[in-house]
């Protein structure tokens, strides 16, 4: 390989990742703008106990549940003790 097939390599190359990181903006924004949709709807408390949530809590958002009724838009949102009474009753309606 001559040396200017390597520089010219390089280039191209250059150019390729300029343009995938620019797709990858394109896509995380949209991503941003659709999790800021859906943010807004997150109810700030527990539906059952009103224990305030915290939106901002990795913690939280991962041991909480919430149940999205996509025909009303209707988002519940229950704090994991809750959300353990609810299951553990078995009170299923189906
Ligand atoms: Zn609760």
């Amino acid at each position: 390989m001559s040396a200017f097939d390597r520089k010219l390599r390089r280039a191209a190359s250059k150019k390729m990742a300029k343009e995938i990181k620019k797709n990858l903006d394109n896509i995380l924004s949209q991503q941003i703008e659709e999790r800021m949709k859906s943010f807004r709807k997150i109810p700030e408390e527990c539906l059952s106990c009103s224990t305030p949530f915290d939106k901002t809590s990795r913690e939280q958002a991962f041991s909480w549940m919430m149940q999205i009724n996509e025909e009303t838009d209707m988002y519940n949102l229950y704090c994991p003790d809750c959300y353990e009474n609810t299951t553990a009753g078995g009170t299923e309606d189906e």
